[in-house]
């Protein structure tokens, strides 16, 4: 393992030139930073994500794409101005600006946002940041160089939501990121990457914590570092639920469940990178470095039954009923490649005698195509605003009264799916959008404001195979 150490600054860190300094005192205090990887400023993908959205509607909104354009353009030419830029910094802003625009208008006189098109959009936000944060950073006399983290960042071309090809980053990491390291502060972008051939990918929304990850495995660093806007993970988010109480430790399964459930703080992939080499992760606020933050470590010292609870939007669930399923074997087998050959990502799953039921993510929208496939072999269902709730900790599975306790909380609202035995750190139910929050605040209070004293019983070994 070496020395270095990989941090990740989110949008909010890099929204204004005050945040930035913050951003640089946080650097200074830790020598071994040394590779800085960035997201847009707070609110520029949401620009470039509407931009790509209207295009496809051609010269109808092309009021609204200028007043868009014309945001990217001021906020980022303002931001340059207070940072007082260089020239040579300045032409290169004044250079992506104009490709948002050319992309914008050619994808809108074409009608068409592809993917491909839309991510070369997308990238152009981290761009921009990074160029601003260089420069700050230099000017506060810290000796940051900017590298185009698409020499490293090799994806497949998944265009939207592409998968990193570990071994070539890590061999691209090591040839041009570590000599850079020896004597700069290395400020690259997160989020974006390139194929092949050299096309412009992404990661996903949110997947600068996840670049930062990958670079912190490619270099075997010695922690990987999220600022971010919180001063670290929270027992809930505290949008929601403002009695949240920060965690100052977590281990890495409880933290993966929590992201992967629905807290923002981390992108869900994060932590797959820090797990597979044991890489600690600490999450602390940007704009003030000595709060305090959360470590998530392979193991924490303590391993409450309820650490956390999280909540994830948006969730549809699709009913599948079929006779075809009594004492057949091969029903789900065909059911799951269908949707595996629309990339169509199943999260969870309950069966009974008849009948299926499937979460999905809204985003993951189920076209008329898999609808008409998977009609062939059944009814279907779709049962739309609903939310996902995740009750995260340790022992999960072998606490008698924890169901009990969770059903004594939510026993005015209906329960449409319950996920629960397949591991040892979440149970999660799906409940009506609208007493979601409620919920969830009301959890709150049971297992972590006002903790129910409850314990696990001894876990019953199954038989490893
Ligand atoms: P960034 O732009 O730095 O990546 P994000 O907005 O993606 O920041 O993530 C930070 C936000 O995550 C917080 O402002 C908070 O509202 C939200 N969040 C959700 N769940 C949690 C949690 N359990 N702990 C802390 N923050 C959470
Ligand atoms: N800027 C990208 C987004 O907003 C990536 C990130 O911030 O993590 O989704
Ligand atoms: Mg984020």
């Amino acid at each position: 393992m070496s020395t270095t150490v990989v941090a990740k600054f989110g949008g909010t860190s890099m929204g204004s030139k005050k945040a930035m300094e913050k951003c640089g005192e946080t650097i200074k205090a830790y020598p071994d930073l040394r590779v800085v990887l960035v997201s847009a400023t707070s609110g520029t993908t949401n620009i470039l994500v509407e931009l790509a959205k209207l295009s496809i509607y051609g010269e109808k909104n092309q009021a609204r794409i200028e007043q868009l354009l014309k945001d990217l353009e001021e906020k980022h030419l303002s931001m340059a101005s207070d940072i007082g830029v260089r020239a040579e910094t300045l032409k290169k802003i004044e250079e992506l600006v104009l490709a948002a625009k050319n992309l914008a208008i050619g994808m809108s006189l074409l009608c068409e946002a592809s993917l491909q098109a839309t991510d070369s959009l997308l990238s152009i936000g981290e761009r921009l940041s990074s160029l601003l944060f260089t420069e700050l950073l230099q000017d506060c006399g810290i000796n940051a160089t900017w590298l185009d983290i698409r020499e490293v960042m090799k994806t497949n071309s998944d265009f939207g939501k592409a998968i990193p090809d570990l071994e070539l980053i890590k061999t691209l990491a090591k040839e041009k990121i570590t000599p850079l390291c020896e004597n700069h502060v290395v400020i690259t972008q997160g989020f974006i990457g390139s194929d092949e051939e050299g096309k412009t990918t992404t990661l996903g929304r949110g997947g600068s914590d996840y670049s930062a990850a990958l670079i912190a495995e490619a270099l075997d660093a010695s922690t990987l570092q999220i600022w971010t806007d919180v001063p670290g993970l929270k027992t809930t988010d505290p949008r929601v639920v403002s009695a949240a109480i920060k965690i100052d430790e977590i281990n890495f399964n409880e933290s993966a469940e929590l992201s992967t459930f629905g807290a923002k703080v981390l992108h869900p992939a994060t932590l797959w990178p820090a797990i597979r080499k044991n890489i600690p992760v600490y999450v602390g606020n940007s704009q003030n470095h000595l709060e305090g933050g959360t470590w998530v470590r392979p193991k924490s010292k303590n391993r409450p039954l309820v650490r956390a609870l999280a909540m994830r939007r948006q969730q549809k669930l699709l009913t599948l009923t079929s006779l075809e399923m009594v004492h057949a074997p091969g029903f789900l087998a065909k059911v799951f490649t269908i949707l595996a050959r629309h990339k169509i990502s199943v999260d969870l799953v309950t069966t009974s005698e008849v009948n299926v039921a499937i979460t999905l993510d809204e985003p993951t929208s189920l076209t008329r195509d898999v609808a008409r496939e998977l009609k062939e072999h059944c009814h279907i269902q779709l049962e739309e605003n609903l939310c996902l709730i995740a009750v995260i900790g340790n022992d999960i599975a072998h606490t008698p009264k924890l169901v009990g306790e969770i059903f004594k909380v939510t026993s005015e609202h209906s329960i449409r799916l319950i996920c629960h035995g397949a591991g040892q750190h979440n149970l999660c139910f799906l409940v009506k959008r609208d007493e979601a929050e409620n919920i969830l605040k009301n959890l709150h209070k049971h297992f972590i404001e006002n903790p129910v004293d409850i314990k696990p019983t001894q876990a019953c070994p199954g038989v490893k195979l």
